[in-house]
């Protein structure tokens, strides 16, 4: 396998699922001459709205290359990207950063909480620069659904970590965005914080519709999501539905390529099974 199209599954509905982002036939590469990298090698993949997505494999495999090509954070070599129905390959920078700001959220491993704002304050701070009224009921709704109705007054250093992270997430859904993007969001926290944040995530696509994807390595955290992508050597190799972190690891034992710490004594490598998967 090497596309993730919508067209090869219906969402629990039995109907086609509507597409957030698309990428279609997507290259993109790194340096030139000898020291070309290819990152990404003619991905396909369709986004589902409201649906929870994971983005799995190796490391240097392209998954964080893949989201920040789907976000419009990086430009593509060639092929084409769309954000719901707007082609976004070629947009102008001043575009670009008008959609990401407008339609699109993020979650990093490091939270980037101002100390000085509380909470609440930081919740809003982008609607806030970028000068856009405040949703209240919907804000209410985000922080009703994170948990963190009792701390909206406090600072960042008043917060766990895990606390900390889910004013991070509350302020990429503050601005109902149609997409969040996050990168090894939980990558800094320990497991039950992690949980917290991931049953957060979890209940944002549940409760809110809101979609998501979320690169991750932990198969753990891949368990809270609807569906996973596996990419090898810039190349979708294999996705799977419904996932549980058993099933996730499992499916790593396969891909995993030597040296990696999830390969399991005389599995096949991640070379192997795109090719023979292709
Ligand atoms: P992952 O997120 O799966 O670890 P990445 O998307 O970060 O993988 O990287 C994919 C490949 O592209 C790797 O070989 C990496 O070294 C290369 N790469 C990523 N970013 C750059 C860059 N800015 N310059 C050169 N090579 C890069």
């Amino acid at each position: 396998m090497t596309t993730a199209v919508a067209e090869t599954w219906t969402g629990g509905d039995g109907g086609r699922t509507a597409v957030a982002a698309a990428a279609r036939q997507v290259v993109k590469a790194y340096g030139s001459g000898e020291t070309r990298v290819v990152a990404l090698d003619h991905v396909d993949v369709d986004i589902e709205r409201g649906v929870f997505t994971a983005i799995m494999g190796p490391s240097g495999s392209g998954k964080s290359t893949l989201m920040h090509c789907l976000a419009g954070l990086d430009t593509v070599t060639s092929g084409s990207i769309r954000v719901g129905d707007q082609e976004i390959t070629g947009l102008k920078d001043k575009k670009l950063t008008r959609l990401r700001r407008d339609r699109i959220g993020f979650i990093f491993q490091a939270y980037n909480l101002l100390p000085t704002l509380n909470a609440a304050e930081n919740i809003t701070l982008p609607m806030d620069i970028a000068g856009r009224k405040v949703d209240r009921a919907w804000l209410g709704r985000v922080v009703d659904t994170v948990g963190l109705g009792g701390r909206l007054k406090h600072r960042p250093n008043q917060l766990s970590g895990g606390q900390q992270q889910r004013v991070a997430v509350a302020r990429a859904l503050a601005a109902r965005p149609e997409i969040v993007f996050g990168d090894e969001p939980t990558g800094n926290l320990d497991s039950r914080s992690g949980a917290e944040v991931l049953e957060f995530l979890r209940r944002s696509v549940d409760e809110l519709g809101q979609t998501t994807v979320m690169v991750t390595h932990d198969p753990v955290a891949a368990g809270y999501a609807d569906r996973v992508l596996y990419l090898a050597d810039g190349r979708i190799v294999d996705e799977m539905h419904r996932p549980t972190a058993e099933k996730v690891l499992d499916r790593m034992r396969m891909f995993a390529p030597a040296g990696e710490p999830h390969r399991a004594r005389g599995t096949r490598t991640a070379g192997a099974v795109a090719g023979s998967a292709s």
